[in-house]
C-alpha cells in the first residue's frame, strides 16, 4: 500500500522519530539508507513480531538495498504498534528527532499486519512439507518490505513510473529478491500464498475492489508466480498446470521476467554504488 498523506499527524510518528534519533550514524556521516527498527507491540501481536524480529531477515533486505545503490537519505523502517497504518511508505512528513535530524519519510509495519501474515501462512502451509511456518512468514514479509522499499526508491529517485505504481513496487520486490541467492523465490511464492488467501472468493466484488490502486489479490498472486516461473522455467516448471499458472500465461513469463529486470537495471543504473564509493 502506498499513500502520499503529507499531513500525517506528527504526533503519530513522534515516538518513531525518537526511536530513530539513536540510529547509528555511518562513517563520515554518510546517509545510512534504510534502517530497520523494532518497537513496542501489543500482546496479541508479539508472537508474530518476535518471529520476524529474531529472524534478522528484514535488516538483511535493507542491507542488500543499502549495499547496491547509493541512497542519499536515512529512512526508518519501523516495525511496531506505534503507528496503526501499514504496511505503508509515508512521505511528506516533518519530524525532528532528538538529535535534530529531520525525518521526512518512513516505512511502517504495524503488528496486526504481521499477525495476519502469520495466520495466512499457517493456513496455506497446512500439510505442505519442507517449509516451516516461520520461514514462510518471514519470506512473505521480506517480499512486502521490498515492495515498500520499491515505493520509497521510486519516490526518492524520482523514477519514471509507466503503469500502476503498485505493480511497479511488486516488480521491484521480485527483481530484488527472487533470483538473489541471499533471498530466493520463496519470498515471492510465500507472498503469492498469502495473497491467494486474501483473495475475495467468498464475497461479491464491490466498487471499492475495482477502484483500488492495487491489482486484485489473485492477479498479484499469478503475477508473482509468473515472475518466479519466468526466472527459471526449467526449475519451476511444476508451477505450471491445472492447479497453478495456466499454460497460456506461462508462455509469456520468461519475457516478462527479462523485461522487468531490464527495466529496473536501467532506471537504477545511475544510482548503483561504485566500489570506490562503498
Ligand atoms: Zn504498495
Amino acid at each position: 500500500m502506498r499513500t502520499r498523506v503529507a499531513a500525517v499527524a506528527c504526533t503519530l510518528v513522534a515516538g518513531a522519530a525518537a526511536a530513530f534519533a539513536a540510529a547509528p550514524a555511518s562513517a563520515a556521516d554518510e546517509p545510512a539508507g534504510f534502517v530497520v527498527e523494532f518497537g513496542r507491540f501489543e500482546k496479541a501481536n508479539r508472537h508474530a513480531a518476535g518471529i520476524v524480529r529474531r529472524s534478522g531477515a528484514m535488516q538483511a533486505v535493507a542491507d542488500e538495498v543499502n549495499a547496491r545503490w547509493s541512497l542519499p537519505f536515512t529512512m526508518p523502517v519501523l516495525f511496531s504498534d506505534q503507528i496503526a497504518d501499514g504496511p505503508v511508505f509515508l512521505t511528506g512528513l516533518d519530524i525532528t528527532g532528538d538529535d535534530g535530524a529531520k525525518i521526512t519519510s518512513l516505512i511502517n509495519f504495524p503488528g496486526p499486519f504481521l499477525n495476519i501474515q502469520l495466520e495466512n501462512v499457517r493456513k496455506q502451509l497446512k500439510g505442505v512439507k519442507g517449509v516451516t511456518v516461520r520461514r514462510g512468514v518471514v519470506s512473505a514479509v521480506q517480499f512486502v518490505l521490498a515492495h515498500e522499499i520499491g515505493h520509497a526508491i521510486i519516490h526518492e529517485f524520482r523514477l519514471p513510473v509507466l503503469g500502476k505504481e503498485e505493480d511497479a513496487a511488486d516488480g521491484f520486490a521480485a527483481y530484488l529478491l527472487t533470483a538473489n541467492p541471499k533471498f530466493g523465490p520463496l519470498t515471492a511464492i510465500s507472498a503469492a500464498a498469502v495473497w491467494d488467501s486474501l483473495a475475495p472468493m467468498s464475497r461479491r466484488l464491490d466498487e471499492s475492489d475495482f477502484s483500488d490502486e492495487h491489482s486484485f489479490p489473485r492477479q498479484r498472486m499469478y503475477q508473482f508466480l509468473c515472475w518466479v516461473y519466468g526466472s527459471d522455467t526449467k526449475r519451476f516448471r511444476a508451477i505450471v498446470g491445472r492447479d497453478g499458472l495456466p499454460r497460456q500465461r506461462a508462455a509469456r513469463c520468461g519475457r516478462e521476467w527479462r523485461e522487468i529486470n531490464a527495466a529496473w537495471d536501467t532506471v537504477l543504473a545511475p544510482h548503483v554504488r561504485t566500489p570506490a564509493a562503498s
